[in-house]
């Protein structure tokens, strides 16, 4: 039995959030116990150790952020490494540079300054500004074309996009794709992120650092017949809750949607399968999105021949449904006001803080997890 408010704080969810929260809630003195469904912590950024290589379980992560703070934060836990993310689209058996810039309008265009992919963009774009005449791109097929017009659009965009959402380009909210750099200099490090890298000895060296000497315990899910809110606030004095909204309200508003991703991991006998961390396909005619080979995100030079195999992952981007994991929020209107509904109940909460990606139905990268978490404590 457990004795009255034993913790400060129960955690449910061991990701960013959940591991920030304990780390500095240890650090001010508190007692918390952090609880997590699967069979391992770290939520979404958990590596495998394959053949001495982390392979990110849940989709690559590649850290990125222009906060001084939280770059100083994560590196005072452990150092990162230098790791750019410079991802290579494949077309159709032809490789381009991403994200769009010098190198990428060569390759189409064979262009050679930066005024002459300038003009061949304007001539590009003639025709979707003649159509929107001054008006707003309304979905993310307009706002693409306005961006980079026709070719780009065509070749590196449409069937991308279409296979990450599985909607048309013309259904999807415009601001999707404003996140892609457009860059008319030869740079094709894929954010304008001032700090970036990867931590060095993998993403779990960075959860094992929040959560050392924070009491654990896995395959610990909070809805399950022996947990639930009466008794976590039995042993607590608060619950920070990482899980998804709606099902802490037992889908009172109806359930949320989610794109989510399945992968396809296997051994290669070759110390170089792609030659980069990251090949997106670009055309319909390949059924995955991208294919990442974990091992270049965190070895570099002759580290690479030095272990003899490769892991690589192919992405299948899907629907969500029971059972699946929760990737990314759907921004459609639908789930947008159901949303807004949940959050609405979780604000009035007085012993609940709600946090992270899927307690909040939004998706943030890991840098801006890290900093909500942290301003608990400021
Ligand atoms: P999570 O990491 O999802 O942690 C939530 C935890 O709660 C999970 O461990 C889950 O098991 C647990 N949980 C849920 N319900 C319960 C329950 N009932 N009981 C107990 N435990 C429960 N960000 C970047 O900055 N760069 C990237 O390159 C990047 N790539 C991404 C790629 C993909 C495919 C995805 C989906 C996300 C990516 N992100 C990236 C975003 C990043 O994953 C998130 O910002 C981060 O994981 C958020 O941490 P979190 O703690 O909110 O959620
Ligand atoms: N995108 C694209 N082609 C690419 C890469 C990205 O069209 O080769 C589009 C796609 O619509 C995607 C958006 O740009 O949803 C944002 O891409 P990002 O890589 O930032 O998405 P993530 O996979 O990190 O969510």
């Amino acid at each position: 039995m457990y004795m009255q408010h034993t913790y400060d704080y129960l955690i449910v969810g061991s990701g960013l959030f959940g591991a920030t929260f304990a780390y500095k809630a240890k650090q001010a003195g508190k007692k918390c116990l952090v609880i997590d469904k699967r069979p391992h912590l770290g939520g979404n950024v958990y590596c495998e150790n394959i053949e001495g290589i982390n392979v990110h379980k849940y989709g690559a992560h590649i850290f990125h952020t222009a906060n001084k703070k939280v770059w100083d934060f994560v590196n005072s836990l452990v150092p990162f490494n230098r790791y750019t993310n410079c991802p290579v689209a494949n077309y159709k058996g032809k490789l381009y540079n991403l994200p769009f810039n010098m190198n990428t309008f060569h390759q189409l265009w064979g262009v050679l300054t930066p005024e002459e992919a300038q003009d061949k963009i304007a001539q590009e774009q003639s025709k979707i500004r003649e159509q929107l005449s001054g008006k707003e791109p309304q979905n993310l097929e307009e706002q693409a074309l306005m961006l980079v017009g026709e070719d780009i659009y065509n070749k590196l965009i449409k069937d991308y996009t279409e296979k990450q959402w599985g909607r048309p380009c013309n259904c999807l909210p415009a601001f999707i794709i404003k996140r892609l750099p457009l860059r008319f200099v030869f740079d094709n490090n894929y954010f304008n992120d001032p700090y970036q890298g990867i931590p060095i000895g993998g993403y779990n060296a960075l959860i094992n650092k929040l959560l050392e000497g924070v009491e654990t315990r896995t395959d610990c899910d909070f809805f399950s017949s022996d947990w639930g809110l009466k008794k976590a606030l039995s042993i607590a004095k608060k619950i920070v809750y990482t899980g998804p909204i709606d099902q802490f309200y037992d889908y009172r508003f109806g359930h949320l949607d989610w794109r989510t991703v399945s992968f396809k991991t296997r051994i290669e006998q070759t110390p170089n399968y792609q030659g980069n961390a990251v090949v997106n396909y670009t055309s319909h005619d390949v059924p995955y999105t991208r294919v990442i080979e974990h091992k270049h995100f965190e070895m570099f030079g002759q580290a690479v021949y030095d272990c003899p195999k490769t892991v690589v992952s192919e992405e299948y981007s899907t629907e969500y449904k029971e059972g699946m994991e929760p990737f990314y929020p759907i921004n459609d209107e639908r789930n947008n006001t159901m949303a807004e509904q949940y959050r609405a109940l979780a604000m009035q909460e007085k012993d609940v803080i709600f946090g992270g990606r899927l307690a909040q139905y939004r998706y943030f990268d890991m840098a801006p997890v890290i900093e909500m978490a942290l301003q608990y404590f400021e």
